[in-house]
């Protein structure tokens, strides 16, 4: 039997977080990560989750939603859908009609 005794760590951010594994992965870090492509980074986190439950990583993949149906995403909210209208526009897509 191993023993799995919590040790305090600090990630290199300065976070301090308790972890019983040689896992080094700082939870704080972890939940803040932002996630490659630029527009579900303007997302708060529950909108980001509802696009990538669905597979939505890219604006193409969310340009082939129109918003009605991306408003009934579970966590998705009004407020990002303005984010998302202009990031595609930045890339001269739109939502489907
Ligand atoms: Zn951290």
């Amino acid at each position: 039997m191993t023993t799995s005794k919590k040790t305090l760590r600090t990630c290199e951010k300065g976070h301090k977080f308790y972890k019983s594994s040689d896992c080094p992965t700082c939870p704080t870090c972890e939940q803040e990560r932002k996630p490659e492509s630029g527009f579900l980074s303007l997302l708060s986190a529950p909108a980001r989750r509802a696009l990538e439950n669905k597979g939505i990583t890219t604006l193409e993949d969310l340009a082939i939603y129109s918003e009605k149906e991306i408003l009934q995403f579970h966590g998705m909210g009004q407020a990002s859908l303005p984010k998302l209208r202009a990031a595609l526009e930045e890339k001269g897509l739109s939502f489907r009609n």
